[in-house]
């Protein structure tokens, strides 16, 4: 068994007061960020994710291991 290193972003944990309990995972905090900013755009109504949001949302990215 081999474990693998992901990064996770939930946004709960960038905006608890959303109330919303979309997750990613991916492989790269690059990849994570693009589709937190497509989740964004999508669910609520973010067109582009400004300078604080996205430092906002690479601090809310946490790195997990997982049994592969
Ligand atoms: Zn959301």
């Amino acid at each position: 068994m081999a474990s693998k290193q992901y990064k996770q972003l939930g946004c709960l944990d960038v905006d608890a007061s959303a109330g919303c309990a979309f997750q990613v995972r991916a492989e790269t905090e690059t990849e994570v960020l693009q589709l937190g900013a497509m989740h964004a755009k999508q669910c609520h109504q973010m067109e582009s994710l400004s300078p604080e949001m996205t430092a906002k949302v690479k601090a809310a990215i946490k790195t997990v291991t997982v049994n592969v």
